[in-house]
C-alpha cells in the first residue's frame, strides 16, 4: 500500500522521521487488509470450487449431502415433509460408446440443465456422480414428489437432448423415497430411493418406482 503525504499549507512545518514511521505504519496496515482480502477471495473461490460438479456447474455429491442433512435436521425439528429423487440416465454406457464420451459429457450437462430449469430454486438439485442426479424436495411430501418425478422424466424424453452431433433422445428413471420412521439421516433417504431407482430400471426404463413410501 503506497500512502502519499504532502502539505497543504506551506507554513506547516516540515514532515520529519515520526511522521514518516507514521505513514510507514499505516501503509503496512493497509497492505496486511488488502492481504487478508485477496486471501479471503482466494478460499471463497477453492470452497465454491471443491463443492461445483465441473462438468454441469451443479452442486456435486458433497454440496446436496451436505445440504441434504441439514435439510433433513430442519425437517424433523418442525415436523415438515421432505423427500428426495435419485435419477439416473437410462442406457447411458451405450450413449458413450456409440457418440464418445465428450457427446456424453454434453447430455450429462443437457440433462442437468433442463432438470434445475424445472425444479424450485430452494430444492436441492445436483450431479451425484457419473449418470446420475440427486433431487431433495424442501416441504415436499410423497405424493407431490412422485409427481415432481413424473414431471421431470417427461421434460427429459419430451425433447431430444442437443450435442454437437445433433440432438440425441435420451430418457431417465428414478427412484423416489421420503423422510420417514426408517431414516434417521438424508443418506438413509438416498439408500431408499436407489433401491426403489434400481426397481424402476428393472419394471423397464424411463420409469420411477412408485412404492417406497417408507
Ligand atoms: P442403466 O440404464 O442401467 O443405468 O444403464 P447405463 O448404461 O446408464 O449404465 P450405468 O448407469 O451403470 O453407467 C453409467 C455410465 O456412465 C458408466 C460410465 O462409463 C459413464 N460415465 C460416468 N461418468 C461419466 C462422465 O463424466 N462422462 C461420460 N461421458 N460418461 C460417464
Ligand atoms: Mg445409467
Amino acid at each position: 500500500a503506497l500512502v502519499y503525504a504532502y502539505k497543504t499549507d506551506p507554513e506547516n512545518r516540515v514532515f520529519d522521521h515520526k511522521d514518516i514511521q507514521l505513514g510507514v505504519a499505516v501503509s503496512l496496515q493497509v497492505a496486511l487488509a488488502i492481504q487478508r482480502n485477496q486471501i479471503l477471495e482466494k478460499a471463497r473461490v477453492l470452497e465454491e470450487w471443491a463443492l461445483t460438479d465441473s462438468l454441469t456447474g451443479l452442486d456435486n455429491r458433497r454440496h446436496i449431502l451436505k445440504k441434504a442433512e441439514l435439510e433433513f435436521i430442519r425437517a424433523g425439528r418442525f415436523n415438515h415433509p421432505l423427500t428426495t429423487i435419485l435419477m439416473d440416465i437410462d442406457d447411458f454406457k451405450q450413449v458413450n460408446d456409440t457418440h464418445g464420451h465428450d457427446i456424453g459429457d454434453q447430455v450429462i450437462r443437457g440433462i442437468g440443465q433442463r432438470c434445475r430449469s424445472h425444479l424450485r430454486s430452494v430444492d436441492i438439485f445436483g450431479r451425484y456422480g457419473g449418470d446420475e442426479y440427486l433431487i431433495f424436495l424442501i416441504e415436499t411430501d410423497y405424493d407431490r414428489a412422485l409427481a415432481v418425478a413424473d414431471r421431470l422424466r417427461k421434460c427429459v424424453a419430451a425433447e431430444p437432448i442437443t450435442t454437437d452431433k445433433g440432438p440425441l433422445e435420451v430418457t431417465v428413471s428414478m427412484g423416489v423415497a421420503a423422510k420417514g420412521q426408517t431414516c434417521s439421516n438424508a443418506t438413509d433417504m438416498i439408500q431408499l430411493a436407489d433401491m426403489s431407482l434400481l426397481a424402476a430400471k428393472k419394471s423397464g426404463k424411463n420409469k420411477r418406482h412408485p412404492t417406497l413410501k417408507n
